[in-house]
């Protein structure tokens, strides 16, 4: 039996429809805690308040100093850094990051869950990261960028779910995470 929450980590390309799908995974599963990451990226306009904790990149060098991060990683010249765990009591706890730091937690955590989402195809990834408003250097960046991570996921071992219809790709991570916690003993097994 194990007491410590579940880590499951979230990982796939921008474009992907990562934090729609986490949203709606954490509405629908209350038991479900979405760690809040820091980063030194730009707020985009699109973006809430709350998206990330923004932070100058003195400040975050200052957390890495301080122990602070459970893992980060650089991303396309940006800092993005997952805050030591403070997870409410009884609560499994959700990442949405990026395969280097996915890498990282699994070191650190080798019962974790790791989650790769994908695209249905290149063309609506294209399509999803354009709305998003990104300037089109930062579009080709990123989707060069995907195949990259693709191919790491695979390699982490990833339960790796197509995100065509979010109702579809939100109850198949949550049998994926269901399947985790008994694989650990929990649920009465
Ligand atoms: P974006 O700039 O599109 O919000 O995020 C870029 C990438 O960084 C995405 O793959 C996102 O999942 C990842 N990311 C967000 N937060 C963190 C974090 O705390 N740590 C790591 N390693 N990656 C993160």
């Amino acid at each position: 039996m194990n007491d410590e929450p579940l880590l499951i980590v979230v990982s796939g390309p921008g474009g992907v429809g990562k934090s729609t799908v986490v949203d709606v995974l954490i509405d629908r599963y209350p038991e479900l805690w979405l760690s809040r990451s820091w980063t030194t990226r730009e707020r985009r306009p699109s973006e809430s308040e709350g998206a990330y904790i923004f932070v100058s990149e003195q400040e975050f060098i200052e957390r890495i100093d301080a122990d602070g991060f459970l893992e980060h990683a650089e991303f396309l010249g940006n800092h993005y850094g997952t805050p030591a765990l403070e997870a409410p009591s009884g609560r499994d706890v959700i990442l949405e990051i990026d395969v280097q730091g996915a890498r990282q937690v699994l070191d650190r955590d080798p019962e974790a869950l790791l989650i790769f989402l994908q695209a249905p195809d290149a063309a609506e990834q294209e399509v999803r990261l354009r709305r998003r408003g990104d300037p089109e250097h930062k579009v080709a960046q990123r989707l060069r960028k995907a195949a990259e991570e693709a191919d790491a996921g695979q390699e982490l071992g990833a339960v790796v779910i197509t995100n065509n219809q979010i109702d579809d790709t939100v109850e198949a991570m949550w049998s994926a995470i269901e399947k985790a916690r008994a694989g650990r003993g929990r649920n009465g097994l």
